[in-house]
């Protein structure tokens, strides 16, 4: 069976084809700079193998539909193509940035679905839009081709009220859904699964802090294989401090710039989304730039903004050991927590009080399956790749298998 998966943005998008009988991705791509007078889609076929190839194609796309045709085509082109007609898709699934409270699981995309994504607009205005063009665009071009929505809120759906409500008036929880939703939550599953395997123990056995760090950050308290509280909010700005984001700061000084500096709430938004978190003190966001910073040329900004990321981790490490109980493991994933052992040593240095101690040797080695770095704690550490594409297909193949 082909899943073609979908993460539609909303002046581009990615796209992955899986052969769900070995897992093995057949192609990936881009499509970007949609609506613009010139476009680019960049494909690989057999991507992250020996084998890989990559080619792109500049045009321009006026649509999220010239774009998926022309994917199309190149998937069923007889020189190139990794399928010979397009009804060997089987099944597609989709990417949803917001589920809400709707929905605690993927679902088969129906008009009744649809229109739900669309209710929880207000919860992610940039996303759920973008993630519905995909949607439908899939429909139109793939008519009779099961859809299935995927949702990165959906995995976050376990955690109890004392968790997920904040202590703000009832009233705005009731009438406006202000609440934690949590994002990230096809990575913290496929890890939370994958980790389960490497450990031995069922999915719904295992106890996990696991750590999402890429460009955003996020961090999950798993119980039993649920997640009982993740890190990120009602958006994804709260929690760690991460590339360009603030995570967690106080409230009030949100009035106190809007006072002080005649800022507009747009303003105030713009500079807590994109100009805070390790660029806001360093002027860096890219942990491979900070670290040559810091190490090479002796930048203090990029040495406090690196020990600040490290910190607030290893505060939430402590926070939900606390919440779990007894974990049985750390799990590190993303750009930054598969690849950076700086961070690694950083976070878990001094923690054996918490049964957590790393072999620095396997810290620095890079293997890119998942791993485990412990020296012998009780805590396991484990580097686990995530694979949020293929989750998704998972996910989609496990929908329609009912
Ligand atoms: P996204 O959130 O965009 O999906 P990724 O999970 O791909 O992000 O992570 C991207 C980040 O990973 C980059 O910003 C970079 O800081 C970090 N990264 C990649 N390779 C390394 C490395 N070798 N060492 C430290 N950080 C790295």
């Amino acid at each position: 069976m082909n899943v073609l998966v979908i993460n539609s943005g909303s002046s581009s998008f990615k796209y992955q084809l899986i052969d769900m009988n070995t897992e093995a991705s057949l192609c990936s791509g881009l499509v970007e700079r949609i609506g613009e007078t010139q476009g680019k889609l960049t494909h690989k076929v057999m991507p992250g193998t020996a084998e890989e190839k990559k080619f792109t194609v500049e045009q321009p796309f006026p649509d999220h539909v010239a774009g998926m045709k022309t994917v199309v085509d190149i998937l069923t082109d007889p020189e190139r193509g990794v399928i010979k007609d397009k009804s060997e898709i089987h099944a597609i699934g989709h990417r949803v940035v917001q589920g809400g409270e709707t929905f605690s699981k993927s679902v088969v995309v129906d008009s009744v679905v649809r229109a739900a994504i669309h209710d929880n607009i207000p919860l992610a205005p940039l996303h759920n839009p973008a993630n519905l063009s995909g949607i439908e665009v899939a429909q139109e071009l793939f008519p009779g081709v099961p859809s299935v929505a995927v949702f990165d809120t959906e995995f976050h759906q376990t955690m109890p009220a004392k968790a997920y409500l904040y202590p703000l008036p009832t009233s705005l929880y009731k009438e406006l859904k202000i609440r934690r939703y949590g994002f990230h939550g096809t990575s913290h599953r496929f890890v939370t699964k994958q980790a389960a395997k490497f450990l031995g123990k069922k999915a719904d056995e295992v106890n996990l802090v696991t750590c999402h760090l890429g460009n955003g950050c996020s961090m999950a308290a798993v119980k039993n294989g649920q997640c009982i509280d993740t890190s990120m909010g009602m958006t994804p700005l709260a929690g760690l401090m991460m590339g360009t984001r603030c995570g967690d700061i106080d409230p009030a000084i949100l009035p106190f710039l809007a006072e002080n500096k005649g800022l507009t709430i747009k303003e105030i938004d713009a500079i807590l989304n994109k100009e805070s978190g390790l660029k806001g003190v360093c002027g860096m966001n890219d942990m491979r730039d900070i670290h040559t910073a810091r190490l090479e040329k002796g930048d203090d900004k990029a040495q406090l903004a690196f020990e600040m990321f490290c910190y607030r981790i290893k505060q939430y490490i402590g926070a939900y050991i606390a919440t779990v109980g007894p974990i049985d493991a750390v799990v590190f994933t993303a750009g930054v927590g598969e690849n950076d052992e700086y961070m690694r040593a950083e976070v878990c240095k001094d923690m054996e009080h918490l049964g957590i101690e790393i072999d620095l040797e396997e810290n620095n080695t890079r293997r890119g399956v998942a791993r485990s770095i412990s020296k012998g704690g009780k805590v396991q550490v484990l580097i686990i790749p995530t694979n949020e594409e293929l989750e998704i297909a998972q996910a989609t193949v496990d929908v329609l298998k009912g």
